[in-house]
């Protein structure tokens, strides 16, 4: 059984990380770390960020040390390659030491004025995630939102669970934190693991805002790649539209079957041969298709027993250290 052994004291002075992963945002992360923190100052909420570069060939780095330094309320991590914005995630939820924890995108897109709200909800309400549910999904071309549109609905109909307006923008209690530790596998899909979570929850809309610089991190291949692995991590279904298709193609086989032993009981047995040539293509994609759906599993599960870490930090300045 799982224990949390630091219980949360909800008190207006409690402590809020922030944890912000970032990649190839050198031009503006300094910017996007004051306007946040002003928002936290002016409502007088007592914060820490926990900044985790993921890989960036850029000036992030830099740009990050710069805002660390003399702020002791900046930490800052590094991992040693990129490793994808669910592993900078986790790395940062294992070093924020808050009673809460807020995760959010470091190009403002998620909009820190409602942060204040987010606190209030959990010191006020006592729920324990207070999670932001994009009200519109802002500028995406038709493709990319088509595709979204039938990634969540996949998602759906194989678990239940709807994720089709939320987004990475949580605010999360400090058992929250604790339960998601627990979870060991690999493979992480943060939105997807933190539903499974459960816990009581409040939704917040928010309007995802523009960019203020750069461009998103996701090409079609990568969102494939998310994609793939967000919904083989999350339901077994494909396999078992996999013995679905099977008990459908037996069904057709006796029909096929009955229908062969006719023909050719009657004397007419030497034409079909178009149907020999459909039916030798169905069944061949519908087995390779199978094999690769196998494949995509057997793949975890290769990843999952190997038990690599899930990332590897190359340097970690806590803030009040000594930063130059
Ligand atoms: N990100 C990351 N690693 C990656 C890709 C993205 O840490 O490999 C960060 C990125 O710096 C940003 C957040 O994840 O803070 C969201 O990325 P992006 O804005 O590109 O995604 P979008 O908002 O378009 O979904
Ligand atoms: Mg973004």
């Amino acid at each position: 059984m799982i224990t949390v052994d630091k219980p949360t004291v909800r008190k207006p002075d409690a402590l809020l990380s922030v944890v912000i992963p970032v990649y190839q945002e050198g031009s503006h992360i300094g910017n996007s770390i004051r306007t946040i923190e002003n928002v936290l100052k002016d409502n007088r909420i007592v914060y820490e960020f926990i900044l985790v570069d993921d890989g960036s060939t850029d000036n992030t780095w830099n740009e990050l040390k710069k805002s660390a330094y003399g702020n002791d309320k900046i930490s800052i991590i590094r991992l040693s390659r990129n490793f994808g914005k669910e592993s900078a995630l986790c790395a940062g939820l294992e070093y924020a030491g808050g009673d809460m924890v807020l995760v959010m995108d470091g190009d403002l897109q998620h909009p820190p004025e409602i942060i204040p709200d987010m606190v209030s909800i959990w010191l006020n309400e006592g729920y324990d995630v207070v999670e932001g549910i994009k009200h519109s999904r802002g500028k995406e071309n038709i493709i990319y939102r088509l595709c979204a549109k039938f990634f969540y609905f996949l998602i759906y109909k194989s678990s239940d669970i709807n994720l089709g307006k939320a987004s990475d923008f949580k605010l999360m209690d400090r058992k929250v934190v604790e339960a998601w530790k627990t979870l060991p596998e690999r493979a992480i899909f943060f939105r997807g693991m933190s539903a499974w979570l459960g816990f009581s929850r409040k939704e917040i809309k928010f309007d995802v805002a523009k960019r203020v610089n750069g461009k998103t991190k996701w090409s079609l291949f990568r969102l494939i790649r998310l994609a793939v692995n967000a919904i083989t991590s999350y339901t077994s279904m494909p396999l078992h539209c996999i013995t679905l298709l099977g008990v459908i193609m037996f069904f057709g086989a006796l029909l096929m079957g009955i229908q062969t032993l006719f023909m050719k009981l009657s004397g007419r047995a030497s034409d079909g041969f178009t149907t020999v040539i459909l039916l030798q293509l169905i069944i061949g994609s519908a087995i390779m298709t199978s094999l690769g759906i196998i494949g995509i599993y057997l793949t975890k599960i290769y990843k999952e027993v190997k038990a690599r870490p899930r990332y590897l930090i190359s340097d970690y300045i806590r803030g009040g250290d000594d930063k130059c």
